[in-house]
């Protein structure tokens, strides 16, 4: 794990879901009621209703093994620690501040997680789950409380398709004047050239031509005119895809690509975007960089590039090539396979669009 990556890790903060926040008084009881530690390495906790929930992570450092921990509002009355077994340490309940309540997860040192594949699930509007680890040897359950209790009927917040979740600023797209921009979307690869074949035998084609869809799905809820070069899979060389781009006098032209590491390596991950000149093709790959970065934790950031590509180098609108990920990489090949990630891809991109021709259109 390189150094970079590890930095990358602590900045940011993975878990994150929120219902509908209710403020509490300062001077409120806690809003955790029960938390279960179960013998699986799921974590359970009961809540008041309507909680807002933050869960975070933070690798291992001199002073502590990699903490998991959620911030509940409502103040703690006994702050207090429990003794681990297992890759647990200790689990401690503490009041980082005023009117709040902290449970922390500390791991010994030598325990593996992959935080990267955590999903908290608020299964009602008092509870919810999280798979944090694998146990190897037997775990002892640890907890207080009885989180199934009072368990109320409410619509399951199961799935984590983000595309209906509120309350994630990277989901809200800006508005534009409608009917007035016209976007060309162009999935890369199709046909018999499936593109980059990664793990398991994922495919480009596959891949960026989903994300496209959606991406077409946005933009055009947003009253953006969008064209796809390809539909499905078909064989499109490179000179039809700039021809037909040309014709349509769209604002700008998207290619939406996925990388393959020379060797396949599992260890080279990440996401970069390319433009082939000018200030206004720099800016829209800069914002859609940022984009698919926030919603790519951990992936590294490869940079925004020059490139030579036929499709952005002969467009005559300002052009990107996007490389969401790379399907050698066990990192992105891992989050790509998923349609909720190739939905929060599909999501970035459309917002870089979006922001970009809200401003500089
Ligand atoms: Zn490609």
């Amino acid at each position: 794990m390189s150094k970079v990556f590890k930095n990358k890790l602590l900045r940011y903060l993975y878990v994150f879901l929120f219902l509908n926040p209710t403020i509490l008084p300062v001077n409120s009881s806690s809003a955790l009621a029960a938390w279960s530690l179960n013998s699986n390495g799921v974590l359970e906790l009961r809540t008041k209703s309507n909680t807002n929930l933050k869960a975070y992570f933070q690798k291992s450092n001199q002073l502590y093994g990699d903490r998991f921990w959620v911030d509940f509002p409502g103040e703690l009355k006994n702050p207090r620690t429990l003794k681990g077994n297992g890759p647990i340490k200790e689990i401690r309940l503490g009041k980082p501040k005023r009117g709040k309540t902290r449970l922390v997860i500390e791991f010994k040192e030598e325990t593996y997680l992959n935080p990267l594949t955590w999903r908290m699930i608020g299964l009602n509007q008092n509870s919810w789950r999280i798979k944090l680890f694998k146990p190897k040897y037997a775990f002892k359950k640890i907890g207080e409380g009885f989180v199934e209790k009072k368990v109320e009927k409410f619509k399951v917040n199961r799935n984590s398709n983000y595309l209906n979740k509120r309350g994630h600023d990277f989901l809200e797209l800006p508005n534009v004047k409608e009917n007035k921009f016209s976007v060309v979307i162009d999935p890369g690869h199709g046909g018999p050239d499936p593109g980059a074949i990664g793990i398991g035998g994922i495919r480009e084609t596959d891949v960026v031509l989903e994300v496209s869809k959606i991406v077409e799905k946005l933009l055009s809820q947003k009253g953006v005119k969008v064209t796809l070069t390809r539909k499905n899979e078909v064989d499109l060389d490179l000179p039809p895809r700039v021809s037909f781009a040309n014709k349509t006098n769209a604002d700008i032209f998207v290619s939406i690509h996925a990388n393959a590491s020379r060797g396949k390596r599992r260890d080279i991950n990440g996401l970069e975007t390319f433009y082939f000149k000018g200030w206004k093709g720099r800016s829209l790959a800069k914002g859609i960089q940022k984009q698919i970065l926030r919603v790519s934790p951990g992936s590294p950031d490869r940079g925004v590039k020059q490139g030579r590509f036929y499709v952005i180098k002969n467009t005559k609108m300002p052009a990107v090539l996007v490389e969401i990920g790379f399907l050698t990489g066990r990192l992105d090949a891992r989050r790509l396979e998923k349609p909720t990630h190739r939905k929060r891809i599909a999501y970035a991109i459309a917002k870089g669009i979006l922001e970009y021709l809200s401003k500089v259109r």
